[in-house]
């Protein structure tokens, strides 16, 4: 009989990252165990907006079913308002390359439909249990797993993948240090119940020093996300009912719009700073997802990022040699990052800003567009990904308009 502790990947967090994983593995053939703590997943507050460049990384690994199976909502068309007023909408299929929309999801449903393709695939799901020390031993990994009521036993593995996310205890584990970023805004938000506005749409408002979206689920739910500066958020963060911020959305998209709106979850605020790990990868080991770099949730590029990760390591062990694979996945997950970091960051500096100076960026950044409406390819960041940009000082001075 085969060792039941014995893996030949051994994932430590289930959540989207680490389950879609092991579901591609294991259906590979691979023996393949997951490690997730939560006996639960509950709505803390992630993504829920997923673009449609990381729509491509999931189907391209089979990973679509999952997507559909938790009843991610399509949403073809962004739609602004401004003083209240529908503006011209765009659309996701206005980039020629694109025919995905936006999708929204929820994130508690795609971690139960993630972490159930993944035990169907054949992967051994152990949960709930936490991860709590590992170790190097000749080629192998010991890892030590502890229960609720304090029971601990051991695992072995030949490959550790870290998938727990952006506080990640395995990074810590194996002394790889962090850049966390400087605090430039907050963002978060809550879900409803109510809306009274299309559910086939993105609905956004621009607001002095930040931003505010409508994210329609299926179920008849909705996301509402808020982010900005202290001046804007703090009233907001400081209402725990989530009352204000339905009010700041009622305020500003047409009347009605909220006039049903309630909460249904907790409402979280958490920092913009990206979080960008020294080392993604080394002898035996890798990580995944938000434990090999976080981006600002402003921008909504983590799940994309995540599911890249997966297509990408996975195609990577297949062709070949385990450690080449895991250095090239590196190299490549960190250039697609710092691309999103920086892209994110220009973003942010006029749309989570207020004053003369967020005004010029805006103005410069209209103005490019004009010039070159795929804005350097930036315009397709959301659709196609940042796979290929350079987000370097011209590359801004460009994005800018800036002489
Ligand atoms: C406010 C906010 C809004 C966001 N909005 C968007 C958005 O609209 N679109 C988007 O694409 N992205 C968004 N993101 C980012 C997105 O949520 C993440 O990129 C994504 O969830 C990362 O998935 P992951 O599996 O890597 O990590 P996580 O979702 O953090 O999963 C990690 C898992 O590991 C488990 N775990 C941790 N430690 C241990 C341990 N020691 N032992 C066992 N298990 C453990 C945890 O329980 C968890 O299940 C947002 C993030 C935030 C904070």
């Amino acid at each position: 009989m085969s060792d039941r502790t014995a893996f030949e990947v051994l994932i430590i967090g289930g959540g989207v990252g680490g389950a879609s994983l092991a579901t591609v593995l294991a259906r590979a053939g691979r023996r393949v165990g997951v490690v997730e703590r939560e006996p639960v997943f509950r709505d803390r507050v992630r993504g829920e907006g997923f673009h449609p460049w990381g729509y491509r990384q999931a189907a391209a690994v089979g990973l679509d079913g999952v997507l559909e199976r938790a009843g991610a909502n399509p949403l073809p068309i962004w739609q602004g308002y401004r003083d209240r007023e529908p503006v011209e909408p765009s659309r996701w299929d206005d980039d020629p390359e694109n025919d995905y929309p936006e999708f929204a999801i929820s994130h508690p449903a795609l971690q139960n439909a993630t972490i159930a393709a993944a035990k169907a695939a054949g992967a051994e799901i152990l949960r709930p249990l936490a991860a709590r020390r590992i170790e190097r031993v000749g080629e192998r990994w010991e890892v030590t797993i502890e229960g609720a009521e304090g029971s601990r036993q051991r695992l072995t593995a030949d490959l550790l993948v870290g998938a727990d996310g952006r506080d990640s205890a395995v990074r810590r584990w194996l002394d790889v240090s962090v850049t966390v970023d400087p605090v430039h805004h907050r963002f978060g938000g809550m879900l409803i119940e109510g809306f009274g506005l299309a559910t086939d749409m993105i609905h956004s408002v621009s607001l002095n020093g930040g931003t505010a979206y409508v994210l329609p689920q299926s179920g008849g739910f909705a996301r509402i996300y808020g982010g900005g500066q202290p001046e804007l958020l703090n009233p907001i963060v400081s209402d725990r009912s989530g009352g204000a911020l339905i009010e700041l959305l009622a305020e500003n998209l047409p009347e009605g719009a909220m006039a049903n709106a309630r909460s249904a979850g907790p409402m979280a605020f958490f920092p913009n700073s990206d979080i960008v790990p020294e080392q993604i990868a080394g002898e035996g080991w890798v990580l995944i997802g938000d434990a090999a770099g976080a981006n600002d949730p402003s921008v909504g590029q983590g799940l994309s990022l995540t599911y890249r990760d997966v297509r990408r390591l996975s195609e990577l062990l297949d062709a070949g040699d385990r450690d080449e694979a895991l250095q090239q996945y590196a190299v490549e997950r960190s250039a697609v990052h710092a691309t999103a970091r920086e892209h994110a960051k220009w973003i942010a500096s006029f749309t989570m800003e207020s004053g003369a100076d967020a005004e010029r960026r805006r103005a410069g950044f209209r103005r490019a567009q004009e010039i070159d409406p795929a804005h350097g390819g930036f315009a397709f960041i959301y659709t196609r990904g940042p796979m290929g940009l350079v987000a370097d000082e011209a590359a801004r001075r460009r994005f800018f308009n800036e002489t």
